[in-house]
């Protein structure tokens, strides 16, 4: 049987090698940081990872989760309804809902599990969930295993959600689900037009912070800081694994009822680890970091913005961005990898991305800026961008 298995997934690699959507994986030796070590030897300035507060490596964050190694062990051993659930959970829990001024928390192992088990245990099929066309994909398989109506709007398209919400009055209760920040462009969702339609067509809202907590908003309590939601808005996911340390676990926070349902009949948290305690601890400091301080947030926000400015003033083609995200727009698939692969023999780590993760057409070089950039790594950057972009003919 797996001789003709195997040849099927012979087959269909080299299809995935052919069309040129094979994905490599670049090794690193180093602590994830602005500048990285890879195993080449070479070492390079890093601009495309999560790591928007530069806090992967903070020594602060590395002490916490060291000493939690020596109070608490290593591992839980359990879900958290047997025996799973430590006082370190408890407590980042509690900063989470302080942080976000939402009601409560649970923890998952990501937040592709908080998104994956927030919708079956709220919402049947008398219900309806309206979703933002460029979601996530785990906000996508979470809908998936909800019986609930489904209904789509184009991305950000107001009157596209609002006449959804005119055809879901038919259902029970109604959801309207969006990203904070769309990965892609680095859009930030209009969650003040959302709300008003939400109020008008008696729907809730759930957004996912994962690109935005941390980042967006001038305190990085994310989107619904930037609109002045803070505590009006149902559902919040997001992750730890990128503003906030990077490492790994998700959590839902908003209306306790909602929170104590999902301990309830979530399955991902039924049925999966508790995290590790020492993760617990570092998500602690990390909120305690952020409430003594705004250094991180004002120092991404003027590194995003130097960037941005020099960059257009280079003749780059950048999307508008509200968050650290800066699509370079290239239009064009072979080049975006061209530029992305002489970008690093300048020692510049960003990646080119191209259908089918946007769309046709739509080529660009993803930058992602972090508050662990100095700078002169952003100098260096600009001018690496220029000298590559004058030699492909992108600028002039
Ligand atoms: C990264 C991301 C996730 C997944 O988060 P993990 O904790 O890594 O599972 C979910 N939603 C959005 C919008 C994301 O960007």
């Amino acid at each position: 049987m797996y001789n003709d298995y195997q040849q099927h997934l012979v087959r269909v690699l080299s299809e995935i090698r052919e069309a040129g959507l094979y994905k490599n994986e670049r090794v690193i030796v180093s602590p994830q940081g602005a500048e990285i070590t890879l195993d080449s030897g070479q070492k390079v300035l890093n601009f495309c990872a999560n790591n928007y507060l530069g806090l992967s490596a903070n020594a602060r964050l590395v002490e916490a989760a060291k000493k939690a190694l020596d109070t608490h062990g290593y591992g839980m051993s359990s879900v958290r309804f047997i025996c799973g659930t430590g006082d370190l959970h408890k407590e980042l829990e509690r900063k989470l809902a302080g942080f976000f001024g939402t009601e409560d928390t649970i923890l998952y192992a990501a937040c592709f599990d908080a998104n994956g088990g927030v919708f079956e245990p709220l919402l049947t099929e008398e219900d309806a969930i309206i979703s933002d066309s460029l979601n996530h994909a785990s906000i996508i398989d979470g809908v998936r295993l909800c019986k609930a109506q489904r209904y789509r709007y184009a991305n950000s398209d107001m009157n596209e959600l609002e006449e959804k919400l005119k055809e879901a009055q038919a259902q029970r209760f109604r959801l309207i689900v969006t990203d904070g920040v769309f990965s892609m462009d680095g859009n930030v969702a209009p969650l003040d037009k959302i709300h008003e339609l939400a109020a008008r067509y008696n729907a809730m809202i759930m957004v996912d912070e994962s690109h935005s907590a941390g980042v967006v908003g001038d305190t990085g309590r994310g989107v619904t800081e930037l609109y002045n939601l803070k505590g009006k808005i149902e559902i919040i996911t997001g992750t730890l694994g990128k503003a906030f340390g990077g490492a790994i676990g998700g959590f839902t926070t908003g209306k306790k009822e909602i929170i104590e349902m999902l301990r309830q009949r979530s399955r991902p948290y039924l049925f999966s680890n508790s995290i590790p305690p020492l993760v617990a601890a570092a998500g602690i400091r990390m909120i305690e970091m952020m409430t003594e301080t705004n250094e991180l947030q004002d120092k991404l926000h003027f590194n995003t913005g130097y960037f941005m400015e020099k960059m257009v003033k280079a003749g780059f083609d950048i999307k508008p961005t509200r968050s650290a995200i800066c699509a370079v727009m290239l239009y064009d698939a072979k080049l975006s990898q061209e530029m992305a692969a002489l970008l690093l023999e300048e020692g510049i780590y960003v990646t080119g991305f191209y259908y089918p993760v946007v769309p046709k057409g739509q080529a660009r070089i993803r930058v992602q800026l972090s508050a662990a950039h100095e700078k002169e790594h952003l100098d260096k950057a600009i001018a690496s961008f220029t000298k590559i972009g004058k030699q492909l003919n992108v600028i002039n």
